[in-house]
C-alpha cells in the first residue's frame, strides 16, 4: 500500500528522506480514475527510478466552465488498490486549498505550442496544465516525470515549459496504450455507452487509414477524408483532425508528423494521435 501525501510538507518530507537514501524519483501525475494506461506510466517510471510517486489531483483550473470537471470520475478507493500491486511507493493528494491557497495569482502560459488544436478548442486549459504541472514540479523535485502520449499536444507544452523554466527534470513520453480494439486508454471513455463504445473504437483505425493516405503526399486531402470518415462512423463532431508538425504542433515542416484528433460522442470528447510518416511532394 503506498504511503498517501495529502500536503506539501508531506510530500517534501518524504522526497528528502528517499534523496538521502540515494534513491532516484519518478512523478506520475493524474486526475486519478486510473486505468492501465496509467498504470503504463508507473511501470516505465519504476523502470527509470526506485521511487514512483503517483499524484491524483483532478486540477479545477485546467477545465473550462461547461466543462466535466464535477462529473469527471473520482475512484479514489480503486485508485489505491490499483497502485499497491503497481508497486508505487507514494500518492500525492492534495486538495485544492493547498494546491491553490487563498490568494494565488500565479499562470504558466507557454505561448505557441498551446495556441491551436486543444488550446482553442479549451481556452485556459493548457494554462491550467502547465501551471499546474510546474507546481508538482517543484513541490516533488523528481529526477524523472513521466507523461502519456495519448495527450500529445499536454507532453509537448510540458517539455516546452521545462525546457523554458530550466527545469531539471527528465520528461519521458509513454506510447498510448490502447484496449483489444485499439481505443485508446482514457478516464472519459467511461462516459461511453456500449453503442457509443463501438463508435468510439473507430477513431484509431480512421487514424491509422490516415496515415495510409498521407503516404501520397496530400495532407489536405488525408485530412478531409479523415473527417468525413469520422461523422460516416457516427461521431456527433469533430472539434479537429490535422496533420501537424510533430515537436511545434504548427503546420507541416521538415521534421516528424503527427496526426491529432478531437472528436465528440454524447458526453465524451475523445482524442487520439498517432506518427504519420508523409512522403511530402513539394
Ligand atoms: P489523466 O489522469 O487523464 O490526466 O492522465 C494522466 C497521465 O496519464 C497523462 O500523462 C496522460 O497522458 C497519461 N495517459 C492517459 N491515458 C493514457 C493511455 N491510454 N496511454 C498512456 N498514457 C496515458
Amino acid at each position: 500500500m503506498p504511503v498517501i501525501l495529502k500536503t506539501r510538507g508531506e510530500l517534501r518530507a518524504f522526497t528528502a528522506a528517499t534523496r538521502r537514501e540515494g534513491r532516484r524519483i519518478a512523478l506520475v501525475p493524474t486526475m486519478g480514475a486510473l486505468h492501465q494506461g496509467h498504470m503504463e506510466l508507473v511501470r516505465q517510471a519504476l523502470a527509470r527510478a526506485e521511487v514512483c510517486i503517483v499524484s491524483i489531483f483532478v486540477n479545477p483550473t485546467q477545465f473550462g466552465p461547461n466543462e466535466d470537471f464535477a462529473a469527471y470520475p473520482r475512484t479514489w478507493e480503486a485508485d489505491l488498490a490499483a497502485l499497491t500491486p503497481a508497486g508505487a511507493q507514494a500518492v500525492y493528494h492534495p486538495p485544492a486549498g493547498e494546491m491553490y491557497p487563498e490568494g494565488f495569482a500565479t499562470k504558466i502560459s507557454v505561448a505557441g505550442v498551446s495556441s491551436g488544436l486543444c488550446g482553442a478548442v479549451r481556452p485556459g486549459h493548457f494554462d491550467g496544465v502547465a501551471t499546474v504541472v510546474a507546481k508538482l514540479l517543484l513541490q516533488a523535485l523528481p529526477d524523472v516525470a513521466l507523461f502519456g502520449e495519448k495527450d500529445w499536444q499536454q507532453l509537448q507544452v510540458i517539455r516546452h515549459m521545462k525546457a523554458d523554466l530550466d527545469i531539471p527534470v527528465d520528461i519521458i513520453g509513454v506510447p498510448t496504450l490502447r484496449d483489444e480494439n485499439g481505443l485508446a486508454l482514457s478516464s472519459r471513455n467511461a462516459y461511453l455507452s456500449p453503442e457509443q463504445y463501438k463508435i468510439a473504437a473507430r477513431l484509431n483505425k480512421i487514424l491509422f487509414a490516415t496515415a495510409e493516405k498521407l503516404k501520397t503526399g496530400d495532407i489536405a486531402a488525408a485530412e478531409s477524408w479523415a473527417r468525413q470518415e469520422v461523422l460516416a462512423a457516427g461521431f456527433d463532431s469533430a472539434d479537429y483532425i490535422e496533420v501537424r508538425d510533430a515537436a511545434t504542433l504548427g503546420p507541416p515542416g521538415h521534421g516528424p508528423l503527427r496526426i491529432l484528433a478531437a472528436v465528440r460522442l454524447g458526453r465524451a470528447r475523445l482524442i487520439d494521435n498517432i506518427a504519420a510518416d508523409a512522403i511530402l511532394v513539394t
